[in-house]
């Protein structure tokens, strides 16, 4: 499960809408929680670091690649104030929050993958997805987008 305050929501929501009609992507992050990878664990982050979407074989409307540079200082932050990253976020322009076998191909294991369908500029339908344990597909975890304090499952 993976839970989401509004505003977080709303970060990846305003995300998604500024980079149409490309994907954006970014982490989130949050402590980590003591069950992290298993189908009970209730992934709580407490923010959403955006990056640029570094994809540079082609068009960057239904692909996404973080500059490994990036993902490395944005780790290193995180790391610096007690953080991990617990999964990834990124949009879907003008097709359905489902995850594709790119998608699949690049996942790793144990994150949540939030992925936010993006028509026309108005970001729509939001999905969460965890890989399989043989890594074949991804199976759709809950959404829930609720206040929460840290340290509390809701
Ligand atoms: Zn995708």
């Amino acid at each position: 499960m993976l839970v989401l305050s509004p505003a977080l929501e709303a970060a990846v929501r305003a995300h998604a809408a500024r980079a149409y009609p490309e994907e954006c992507c970014g982490l989130l992050a949050g402590p980590l929680p003591d069950s992290f990878g298993t189908p009970e664990a209730a992934v709580v982050p407490v923010e959403a670091a955006a990056l640029d979407n570094a994809w540079g074989e082609g068009p960057r409307g239904n692909r996404y690649a973080f500059d490994p540079r990036a993902l490395l200082a944005a780790e290193r932050d995180l790391d610096r104030r007690g953080l991990a990253v617990l999964g990834v976020y990124h949009s879907h322009p003008d097709a359905p929050a489902w995850p594709s076998p790119f998608d699949l191909e690049r996942a790793w294991p144990s994150y949540a993958y939030l992925i936010v369908s993006v028509r026309g500029r108005a970001p729509g339908e939001a999905r969460v997805w965890t890989l399989s344990p043989d890594r074949r597909s991804f199976l759709e975890g809950d959404l829930r987008v609720a206040q929460t304090v840290i340290g509390e499952t809701p």
